[in-house]
């Protein structure tokens, strides 16, 4: 790959102006003097949840679990309530996994080794070379879709993929850690989805811009496409039209297993309007059969067999299900079914 290494270094200067006058420094997870369970723990958390959402959780957290020890001796009913709302589940099980592990093989100290951070249960590439960088402030580059839009549009114009990542390593000349806290500021303040580049001080080089001027037409045309909005509700009397609506709740362990209202076949719980809400649907489960569920919105709102109908997944968190129990292709035979 040849690029001047003048403009990197514009690159760098650039940003790392950005980052000084409107980084998120503020973040609880910014702090000079980090550990690696504390990155660890932020970063899992802003998988695809906002950072707004993740700090009150993240401070709480940290209270109750304020060392990796602590974790590894809650059970999963302890754990819940200082996770529960941060969706994806699973997440939380690695996490509780991941804490055991370190534990138990390694004295309780994340290990200062990338190839082995990715071997605990729910780190990937990307949140060990976060804690590489934040917590040991070794040079790697934690390369998220943030990391690779901003790159990526800069020096190709967003159309090539970054993909020698060696290759910024060695070439970049600011600390990773640095570095990485001001991509990802950057890619969330100014090169987010449809970029502020006039507000950009890196425009004058950014390839992106650049192309962007002769393709005023493409923008205009992205921006015009019709937005969908969610579950398709256009007005009012549509709106009633769903608020009325059954739930039909497709009730499952991560999903894998599949529970049915029906002893024989697979069939979701069908529940009525006065349910057909995430909270309602919580209620109906905790009261009736003492089961804590985690409550996804409706993926499809469709008319079956001529009433409004809301299709739900939600999945069991706490408690005994007395069920029988399916497997994902029953449910999926049953979705074709009415879809
Ligand atoms: Fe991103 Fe626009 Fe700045 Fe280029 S000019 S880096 S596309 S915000």
């Amino acid at each position: 790959m040849s690029i001047r290494k003048e403009k990197i270094a514009f690159f760098e200067k650039h940003l790392v102006d950005f980052f000084q006058k409107a980084g998120r420094e503020h973040l609880p997870w910014r702090k000079k003097r980090i550990t690696a369970y504390e990155v660890w723990v932020s970063e899992i958390m802003l998988q695809q949840t906002q950072v707004s959402r993740v700090i009150g959780y993240y401070t709480k957290f940290l209270k109750r679990f304020p060392t990796i020890e602590t974790l590894a001796k809650a059970s999963w009913g302890e754990f819940l309530p200082y996770y529960d709302g941060l969706g994806y589940y699973n997440r939380g099980r690695n996490m509780l996994e991941a804490a055991r592990t370190v534990v138990s093989g390694y004295g309780g100290k994340f290990p200062r080794d990338k190839k082995l951070l990715e071997t605990l249960p729910g780190i990937g590439p990307y949140t060990a070379a976060a804690i590489m960088s934040f917590a040991y402030g070794d040079e790697h580059l934690a390369w998220d879709t943030n990391l690779k839009r901003v790159i990526g549009r800069f020096f190709f114009g967003g159309k090539q993929l970054v993909e020698n990542e060696s290759f910024w390593e060695d070439e970049f000349q600011t600390s990773k850690k640095v570095l990485n806290a001001a991509l990802m500021d950057f890619g969330s303040a100014l090169c987010v989805a449809r970029p502020k580049c006039e507000a950009c001080s890196l425009s004058a080089r950014c390839v992106y811009y650049r192309e962007k001027g002769k393709g005023e037409k493409r923008i205009k045309n992205q921006e015009s496409l019709p937005v969908r909005q969610a579950g398709g509700i256009k007005n009012g009397k549509e709106k009633n039209t769903w608020r009325d609506a059954e739930a039909h709740v497709f009730l499952h362990e991560n999903h894998k297993k599949y529970f049915s209202s029906d002893k024989k076949i697979f069939k979701p719980f069908i529940l009525s309007s006065g349910y057909n809400t995430r909270a309602g649907i919580k209620k109906y489960f905790q009261e009736k059969y003492d089961l804590s569920l985690a409550v996804r919105p409706p993926h499809t709102k469709a008319m079956i067999k001529g009433r409004p109908t809301l299709l739900v997944n939600a999945q069991i968190l706490l408690g005994k299900p007395s069920f029988r129990v399916f497997l994902k292709k029953d449910k999926e035979r049953y979705t074709g079914k009415i879809s």
